[in-house]
């Protein structure tokens, strides 16, 4: 049997009921096979595939709060330590009721690969529960992270795990942690990013991955003799990725048509207006729905599929596989020729093969929103050195990892002779770079 192929099968049996993260292991397997093919003996031997889908450690614990109304509820907190040898473990927390242990493992799985392709010091994590933070009052919220930190505290420090923001986890959550973590371990250090600007955040990282989606977006147009200017893009989502995307993709000139939540979408024939965007979702924290009762020509479209907007480039930026195989057949049938996901796989499988058969330019999320978690690194090094960077010098030094993640993809695909397969390109450049650390630091 194949190397890859009973990797495969000792991964399904050793986790069952985790089709998320069965789905990232596949598809990174998948499409590192030449490299591996290139150095079985090799990989064999020192167990390179069977360490890299065993996280190095995984905690799940209890976290009981109480609500506003003296309930008491009992969710459940993860952290997935799945690989260091690149640096502390780097990777945000979730809190959305379908995070489970499959969603944690995937994500962490695919942080390694994204954290390794930007050429900083992080190794991969993820972490996260199924609390829903909808509804939930300011109170609530702040209840639920000093639980939830009065655990993780015990795993997570500024050189051993450094986790962030994602679903669920914004501005607001961070700070609660943050208070929560200091008050348990007496430290101000930089255990968590995505801090506020007054108390050790970095500038550019609320923008960072929807920027960073953009820069690399504009980079392979370059590439392609096109730019990004007076193109119309789909955007899906209307979270932070979402919204830092649209923003950076209007200031370059392009036209954004959509953004949704998961009611429904906004279609803007106008291009979104930012300012009326973040008014309803970062103020006031309100449903999409709001933004066509309030722009003149905007309309709402519940429960419809983003999708079956005509795009020229189109950008999933909510959640995972929220773009299937109909909806990629779709946006190719209409025109649709580039494809860059700010979201974490939200491409099913099916969808991806549509669009590289159909000759799509396909960015993959570990590639396209490592923006990200790449200033949440720069916020690390800030940190670490009690000195701050300007909004200029840190965003420029953004779009240039971005480019530098764009060569290095490209590149590795070319190696390979799959010139133009960027999730092939992006997973071996990835796994390259880490399993080189990995043969140089033995067996741990
Ligand atoms: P937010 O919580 O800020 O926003 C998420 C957005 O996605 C919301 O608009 C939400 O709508 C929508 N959404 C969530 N679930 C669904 C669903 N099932 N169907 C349709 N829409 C849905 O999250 P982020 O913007 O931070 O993250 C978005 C994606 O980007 C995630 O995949 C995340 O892992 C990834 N990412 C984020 C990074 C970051 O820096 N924030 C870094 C790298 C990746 P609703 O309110 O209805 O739930």
């Amino acid at each position: 049997m194949a190397y890859v192929d009973e990797i495969m099968e000792s991964v399904l049996a050793r986790n069952p009921g985790e089709p998320e993260f069965h789905q990232a292991v596949r598809e990174v397997l998948g499409s590192i096979a030449p490299v591996i093919a290139k150095h079985e003996a090799d990989y064999r031997e020192n167990k390179i595939l069977e360490r890299i889908v065993e996280p190095e450690r995984s905690i799940s614990f209890r976290v009981p709060w109480v609500d506003d109304h003296g309930k008491v509820h009992v969710n459940r907190g993860y952290r997935v330590q799945f690989n260091s040898t690149l640096g502390p473990y780097k990777g945000g927390l979730r809190f959305h009721p379908t995070v489970n242990r499959s969603v944690i493992n995937f994500l962490g799985f695919e942080q390694i690969f994204k954290n390794s392709l930007t050429g900083l010091s992080i190794g991969g994590g993820k972490g996260g529960s199924d609390f829903n933070p909808k509804g939930k009052s300011d109170r609530e919220i702040m209840g639920f992270c000093q639980a939830f930190m009065s655990e993780l505290f015990r795993y997570i420090g500024a050189r051993e795990d450094v986790p962030a923001g994602d679903i669920g986890v914004g501005a607001r959550e961070v700070g609660f942690l943050y208070g929560a973590y200091k008050k348990l371990t007496k430290q101000f250090d930089g255990a968590l990013t995505g801090k506020g600007l007054e108390w050790g955040g970095s500038l550019v990282r609320t923008e960072a991955t929807g920027y960073g989606a953009v820069y690399i977006t504009q980079e392979m147009l370059k590439a392609h003799g096109e730019e990004i200017k007076g193109k119309t893009i789909c955007v899906s989502g209307s979270g932070n990725v979402a919204t830092y995307a649209v923003q950076k993709a209007q200031q370059l000139g392009a036209k954004v048509v959509t953004v949704s939540d998961s009611d429904g979408y906004v279609y803007d024939e106008n291009g979104i207006n930012v300012d009326v965007l973040k008014e309803i979702k970062e103020v006031r924290r309100a449903r999409i729905k709001e933004y066509a009762q309030e722009v003149p020509g905007a309309k709402y479209y519940e429960d419809g599929n983003v999708w079956e907007v005509p795009c020229e480039i189109a950008m999933p930026c909510a959640t995972q596989n929220e773009l299937d195989e109909e909806s990629a057949k779709i946006l190719v049938a209409n025109g649709c020729k580039n494809v860059t996901e700010g979201a974490n796989m939200p491409s099913t499988e099916g969808a991806t093969e549509v669009f590289l058969e159909s000759g799509v330019r396909f960015l993959p999320g570990k590639a396209a929103n490592a923006g990200g978690v790449a200033v949440s690194a720069l916020e690390m090094s800030q940190n670490a050195v009690q000195l701050y960077r300007s909004f200029d010098d840190l965003d420029a030094q953004l779009n240039e990892i971005m480019k530098g993640i764009y060569k290095k993809i490209s590149e590795a695909a070319a190696d390979y002779d799959l010139e133009g397969n960027f999730v092939a390109g992006a997973n071996i450049a990835g796994f390259r770079r880490v399993v080189k650390a990995m043969r140089a630091m033995g067996y741990v």
